[in-house]
Parts: structure tokens; sequence; C-alpha cells
């Protein structure tokens, strides 16, 4: 049951070639960490999962949705994968709560009373309900990073893609944050993970996906994927 699939892609960022023939396959349930140097194209591949970013050719398709530039399978395809960035993007004039219903409210059509059920069971979920009037400057770091997973989370994604998430973090924050990607694994999600912490991708990962210069190099399980030299 193949949730993401990627075939053939290619993307150019003006003349610079970000992704070259890149093909992945996404299992339900399947997580995946991705790895490889900066600038290596990790963030171009996820971004183009949910067409932050176009492709210039090949073939993308999520949950049966051909990922085209038609408006409504770009909607289908936001729908359905979650997003959590470096920088967590929460509304700085929302409060966690209105941050979290905001997106089931418009592009859902959720009420507003199913919509505050929804945040407050996934802000329990990441154990922030206790701040949910709170503003995001209110907050640290980690917990708003666990806010912006929650809110992921109430649009009830298929997958979830992760872009550096604890990269931004003071270290004694990463582990909360972490700890919390952990958990959601665990619950069954399919997840891609661009991430440098190697002890959440030996926990989770089915697969360690290396990438250079825009292209796979290598992909394997945890275990094999660090043996190697
Ligand atoms: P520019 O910065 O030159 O305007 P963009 O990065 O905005 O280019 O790309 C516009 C579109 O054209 C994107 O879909 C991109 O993938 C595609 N594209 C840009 N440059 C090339 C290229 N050299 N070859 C193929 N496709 C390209
Ligand atoms: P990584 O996530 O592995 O660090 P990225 O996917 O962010 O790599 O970037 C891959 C390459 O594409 C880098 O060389 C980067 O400078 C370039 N790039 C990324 N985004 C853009 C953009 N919007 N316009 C032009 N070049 C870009």
């Amino acid at each position: 049951d193949i949730l993401i699939r990627m075939k053939h892609v290619e993307k150019y960022y003006g003349a610079y070639h970000a992704l070259r023939d890149v093909n992945l396959q996404v299992r339900r349930g399947e997580k995946i960490v991705l790895c490889g140097p900066s600038g290596s194209g990790k963030s171009t591949l996820i971004r183009c999962i949910n067409h932050l970013e176009p492709i210039h050719s090949g073939r993308i398709v999520v949950d049966g949705t051909v990922l085209t530039d038609n408006p409504a399978a770009i909607d289908t395809v936001r729908r359905e994968v979650g997003m959590v960035f470096q920088q967590f993007n929460l509304f700085p004039h929302m409060t966690v709560l209105d941050n979290c219903t905001l997106a089931p409210m418009r592009v859902r059509g959720v009420s507003r009373a199913d919509a505050e059920a929804t945040a407050r069971k996934y802000l329990d979920r990441v154990r922030i309900g206790n701040q949910a009037e709170k503003y995001p400057a209110q907050l640290s770091g980690g917990q708003q990073q666990r806010v912006a997973i929650a809110r992921a989370l109430c649009m009830e994604p298929v997958a979830m893609l992760f872009d550096e998430p604890t990269s931004a973090l003071d270290p004694e924050m990463v582990k909360e944050v972490l700890d919390t990607m952990v958990s959601l694994a665990q619950g069954g999600m399919t997840m891609i993970c661009v991430t440098h912490e190697m002890g959440f991708a030996r926990q989770v990962a089915d697969r360690v996906i290396f990438m250079a210069e825009g292209q796979i190099i290598e992909e394997n399980e945890p275990e094999a994927f660090f043996r190697s030299p």
C-alpha cells in the first residue's frame, strides 16, 4: 500500500538542477528519515510533495491523487499532508487554540465547536493542552514546535513531513519535540523527516535515505545504514 510515490522527479531553480531523477515510494505507516549534506535537496524533495515547490518533470502521487498544477489536486494533497518547518510558522497574533482551528474551519469547513474539540485533543496529545489560550510568544521554542505539530494534526493528515523540526531549538528543547515525533511514529503515522538527529533515526526510521547533489544515493534500514562505512 504505497501512500506517496515520486517517479523520475526533476526540479530546477532557474538553471540550478536541484532534484535529479528522484524515485521514492513511501508505504502507509512507513517512517523515513532523509539525511545528507546541506544543499543536497532534502528540503526541496519534501516541499515538492505538497507542491510548495512545483516540479519540472516526473510524477508525484499522494494517496491516489496525482499532483498536477491543478488547484483542486494541490488542495487535496495539502489537506492530506501535514508539514512542520524549522521555524514554527505560527500566527503570532492568534492564540494557540486559534492557530489550530483556523485551517480546519477555513479549508475543511469544520464547525468551530468541532474544530476546537479536535484542537484540544491534539494539543493534549502533544502535552500542551494547558497552554491553549496563550499566544505563541508566551511559549518556549519547544512548546511552539509542539503546537505546530498539533496544528498540522488537526487537519487529520494521512502523512506528516518534517523539515529539520529541531534545528532552530535550544538544545534542552530538542528532546521534547523528538519525544512527540516518536510518539506520533509509534501511533502509526506515515512520516518523512529531514533531520540530523540520528538517535531519532535509529529509534523510529524504517528507512534512512541519504541524498547528495539532488540525488538519492543510498537508502537502507537504519541498522545497515549506520554500519556502512
Ligand atoms: P526562474 O527563477 O528562472 O524564473 P523558477 O525557478 O521560478 O525559474 O522556475 C520556474 C519554473 O520553470 C519551475 O517550474 C522550474 O522547475 C522550471 N524551470 C526553471 N528553470 C528550468 C530549467 N533550466 N530547466 C527546466 N525547468 C526549469
Ligand atoms: P537541503 O534541504 O538538503 O539543505 P535544499 O533543498 O534546501 O537542500 O536546497 C537544495 C539546493 O537548492 C541548494 O543549493 C539551495 O541553495 C537551492 N535552493 C533551494 N531553494 C531555492 C530557491 N527558492 N531558489 C533557488 N535555489 C534554491
